[in-house]
């Protein structure tokens, strides 16, 4: 994008000519257009769930209810509440890494705990999905800030439930390869169209299908996923079928032990 100025050019009262300035904006353009999508998103993600903790306080305040509609009301407020909680946690997380102010506190981790507990944590939001953890090496230490990596696994975990509305196996598989630790997370869902596949990890980014629009969302998921697992020198990919499902791959350096003691350890790299 070219931003052209003109000036006209005067000599002693007189016009000599025209100055045109060109200056690529493209920038400054991009950034304007993230920001607009970023206004747009953010007012409709946020206006959803407040337009019902709204509609439902409404409701209490002015109509005699009886109390089992009322904790039926309640609960929705709530979950409508903790959503939006989760919204702007998300905003500021992208906002943080971006500006390069996320510090990560990294200490040795062994990675299948930290995904066991997530497992545990979103269980409680599925009854139609069956969770299979396949470890497959002994080697699962990573060196990496536990909350974020948590949030990795939290975000691939939730995307494949929530992209699997028809339930299935959600399985997940942790293997060495090369110098890596790799975990694929394996849902049996909607899939991703191939076209969809290089905007995944884009910010805001979501696939718009009839099928998908009904599920809620932010496409800051898997920016978030990306940049975290980038701050452990580590990568993301995914593979996917439409209809059948999709896995998602984090590799993550190898940590192992070195002889002599437990503190002392290494990278293998
Ligand atoms: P969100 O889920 O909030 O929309 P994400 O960044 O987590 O945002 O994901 C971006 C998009 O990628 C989603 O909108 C969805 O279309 C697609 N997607 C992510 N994970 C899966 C999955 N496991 N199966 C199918 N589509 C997925």
């Amino acid at each position: 994008v070219i931003q052209v100025y003109a000036k006209p050019l005067y000599r002693n009262g007189e016009r000599q000519g025209t100055v045109f300035v060109h200056r690529d904006i493209t920038k400054e353009f991009e950034v304007d257009q993230m920001k607009s999508e970023f206004v747009s998103t953010v007012s409709h993600e946020l206006r959803t769930p407040l337009s019902s903790v709204l509609g439902f306080t409404e409701l209490m305040l002015t109509k005699e209810l009886k109390p089992e509609r009322q904790k039926k009301y309640l609960t929705t407020i709530y979950q409508e509440a903790k959503r939006l909680t989760a919204l702007i946690n998300d905003f500021l997380d992208v906002q943080r890494m971006e500006s390069g102010k996320q510090t990560y506190d990294k200490k040795y981790e062994d990675l299948v705990s930290i995904i066991e507990n997530v497992i545990d944590t979103q269980k409680v939001n599925t009854t139609i999905h069956q969770f299979h953890v396949r470890k497959e090496t002994d080697k699962t230490t990573v060196l990496g800030d536990r909350d974020k990596l948590a949030q990795v696994f939290t975000n691939l975990i939730s995307n494949a439930i929530k992209y699997s509305p028809e339930g299935g196996n959600i399985t997940v598989r942790i293997y060495e390869r090369g110098n890596r630790l790799c975990v694929d997370v394996q849902d049996e869902g909607l899939g991703i169209p191939e076209e969809a596949i290089p905007n995944l990890f884009k910010k805001f980014y979501r696939v718009d299908n009839s099928d998908r629009r009904r599920i809620g969302g932010t496409g800051l998921g898997l920016a978030i996923v990306k940049e975290i697992v980038k701050a452990h020198e580590g990568e993301v990919t995914v593979t996917s079928e439409l209809k059948k499902g999709s896995t998602f791959t984090v590799s993550l350096p190898l940590v192992t032990l070195a002889r002599g003691g437990d503190d002392e350890r290494e990278t293998d790299e």
